[in-house]
């Protein structure tokens, strides 16, 4: 009655990647969760960022075919010479179903309400991957916590299914959900972005104070934990930078530590969610720098390994 329960609840899931190797040890699932409470300037999945249904416009697939003008219910569309041009606010205030009329996908929806049991059914079509490989399913976002009793049903029922589980989290959640979500997680990948609150606050839109809390109580809890840094060019990547989270992660007992090098995998989606991208012009470390920084990591004891 109780499993029941908990299969049957809904979330809103804006992906779900299978043979992800980068998500957690092993071969892996990975279980996007829309909503976020940080803005990062960088970030990588703008889509996850708001927690309802959301439109995606991919313009090199618009044929220019006009229905969906004809079908939007308050000409929140309009195509023009160089593709739609979109009231986003309006558009994505109401039911979106009418952006099935687009023949080519071009016009779609980010974020579509899923039950337990069916992101679960999805995850355990390569449960033989993960019994070879170590690994298992992991929830993202987006921060998967923020929507706790759907990413508490879906972590549930992969332990009763002997799946390994990892989170992805920003750590800028109700404590209580962390430390739920913590008796059915294997693994943590908690993101420390900046070890100043000033510059935190300039380049997320949030104080670090609740992320660095969260992150000592959950290590004292004796959560496995590995610390992950996003590398961004300017912000954080100073040795300097580096080294003073190294010792604020060092004093929580945390041994596990990596940097996510800067990317710009996911600047084009922002146009198609109608958000603006600060980030075009910066360029991703050389391997080099990127390399040097890591020796450092190791050369201060910690594992860069799940
Ligand atoms: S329905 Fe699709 S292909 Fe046709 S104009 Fe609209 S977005 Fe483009």
């Amino acid at each position: 009655m109780v499993k029941k329960a908990v299969e049957s609840i809904k979330g809103l899931v804006f992906d779900i990647q299978r043979y992800s190797i980068h998500d957690g040890p092993g071969i892996r699932t990975v279980v996007f969760l829309k909503g976020c409470p940080l803005r990062c300037k960088w970030c990588s999945n703008p889509e996850s960022q708001d927690i309802r249904p959301q439109i995606f416009y991919i313009k090199s697939r618009c044929m220019g075919c006009g229905l969906c003008e004809k079908n939007c219910p308050d000409k929140e569309v309009k195509l023009e010479h160089d593709g739609l041009k979109i009231d986003w606010k309006a558009a994505n205030r109401g039911d979106l179903a009418w952006t099935s009329v687009c023949p080519t996908g071009a016009l779609g929806i980010k974020g579509i309400y899923m039950s337990v049991e069916e992101v679960l059914n999805i995850v355990m079509k390569d449960e033989i991957f993960y019994r070879q490989s170590g690994g298992g399913m992991t929830l993202s976002g987006g921060e998967p916590l923020m929507q706790p009793k759907f990413a508490l049903g879906l972590l549930k029922m992969a332990r009763e299914a002997d799946i390994s589980t990892a989170v992805e989290t920003t750590g800028y959640v109700d404590r209580k959900v962390l430390l739920d979500a913590m008796h059915y997680t294997d693994v943590f990948l908690y993101d420390f972005k900046h070890w100043d609150d000033e510059a935190h606050i300039k380049y997320t839109g949030v104080s670090n104070k609740k992320i660095k809390d969260n992150l000592k109580i959950l290590a004292e809890a004796g959560a496995n934990i590995m610390v992950r840094t996003p590398l961004i060019p300017d912000v954080n990547d100073s040795e300097e930078s580096i080294r003073k989270i190294m010792e604020i992660i060092k004093e929580y007992g945390i041994k596990k530590f990596t940097l996510l090098p800067f990317h710009q995998y996911g600047s084009g989606k922002y146009a198609s969610c109608g958000m603006q991208y600060d980030m075009k012009d910066v360029k991703p470390h050389s391997e080099k720098q990127v390399a040097k920084l890591f020796r450092i990591i190791e050369d201060s004891g910690f594992s860069s390994e799940f």
